[in-house]
């Protein structure tokens, strides 16, 4: 049978608003944890109690509901969930100085519970990998699946970190503050000095009994294949973000990200400059004098170069749209000539060109 709410609070069906608040704070005050001398259980059962009955009667609306229709219980309108209690909140702060939230697992089962639950999670470290592509990748993007170890959900509990059908329980260390304090003498007096609960982490509950499969962190280390997509164009040394690819987070948090950078294997043939290629070209000297066509090897595959007649050894051509891509754009291939000049000649040769300059005037030298 539910108390009366009037009861609880101990004030008259008629008590006005600031009676109400003054029989809160003097109750909030007898069941606070730092003051109440008996079963911490007790206390936690009785401040929801207060709380509920406060929350009903300082809010006019739910207050005439009350009044009219009686004790109706959570499940015909007054359903606490742990948004709820503002105004006990509220209040709380305004008696005591400090936020409500530092005393809430204190007091509240389990419309709370959640909100501890989310309390305890924290969110997967973020991961490092290294991939190792070909230039052909880095042009053409390239989707490749490595395999590492990280922290997947625990699947015995679904990340909560809790053995199936148990819930948490206040930490015993620091009941269910989060933080400890301790007393630190020194030649200037005794100082008293406030710490994180090294048992619960700070958050004041504990899972009553852990997960097993997991040890109560909610997640497990698994080896696995990762999905990496590398865009067209990567550049080398770039680090892609793959979000929610780290690690899982610990009792529920949400995942990491996971960093990937990316080098590019040096390629036989090619080098990258922005985002043209270059391709070094040796072509004979003849081909220079009279101009040629000549496939050039590309990164798809092969292209024709044309080289002008009276081409200048120093020449570099370019096969347009065969360098790497940039946005929508793609560099070009620019193909520098490498001039091969024959070291054995026949002597047929030989007479050929020694004909052919008597025919052509020698160069200028170089006039200061
Ligand atoms: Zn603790
Ligand atoms: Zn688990």
């Amino acid at each position: 049978m539910a108390q009366d709410y009037y009861s609880v609070l101990g004030v008259d069906r008629t008590a006005s608003p600031e009676e109400i608040k003054r029989a809160f704070r003097r109750l909030a005050k007898e069941y606070h944890p730092d003051a109440y001398k008996g079963d911490k259980r007790e206390a936690e059962r009785k401040f929801r109690k207060i709380a509920e009955a406060y929350e009903v009667l300082s809010d006019p609306q739910k207050r005439a509901q009350y009044d009219r229709y009686g004790h109706v219980g959570p499940e015909q309108g007054f359903d606490f969930g742990p948004g709820d209690f503002q105004r006990t909140r509220e209040a709380f702060g305004e008696f005591f100085g400090r936020p409500f939230e530092d005393l809430w697992s204190m007091f509240f089962g389990e419309g709370v519970r959640t909100r501890e639950r989310a309390g305890r999670a924290r969110r997967g470290e973020d991961l490092e990998y290294r991939v190792r592509i070909t230039l052909e990748d880095a042009a053409f993007g390239a989707k490749l699946r490595a395999t590492a170890s990280r922290y997947v959900p625990c699947g015995r509990c679904g990340g909560s970190g809790l053995s199936p059908g148990t819930g948490l329980r206040v930490c015993p260390t620091c009941r269910g503050h989060g933080r400890i304090e301790y007393r630190q003498a020194s030649v200037f007096g005794t100082f008293v000095n406030v710490r994180t609960c090294p048992e619960c982490g700070g958050i004041g509950e504990l899972p009553e009994a852990p997960c097993g499969a997991c040890g109560g962190e909610g997640r497990v280390r698994e080896k696995g294949e990762i999905a990496i997509e590398v865009p067209p164009g990567v550049e080398e040394g770039a680090r892609l973000r793959i979000p929610g690819g780290g690690n899982a987070g610990a009792a529920g948090g949400p995942p990491g990200d996971l960093y990937v950078t990316v080098e590019v294997q040096p390629h036989p043939l090619f080098r990258r400059k922005g985002e043209d290629l270059e391709l070094e070209l040796p072509v004979h000297w003849g081909q220079l004098v009279l101009g040629a066509t000549v496939r050039v090897p590309t990164l798809r595959g092969e292209a024709e170069l044309k080289i002008p007649p009276g081409t200048d050894p120093e020449a570099v051509l370019a096969v347009p749209g065969e360098g790497m891509p940039r946005g929508r754009r793609r560099g070009d291939l620019k193909v520098r000539l490498k001039v091969e000049v024959p070291k054995k000649l026949s002597r047929l040769q030989k007479r050929l060109v020694e004909e052919l300059l008597e025919t052509l005037p020698p160069p200028e030298p170089p006039q200061g």
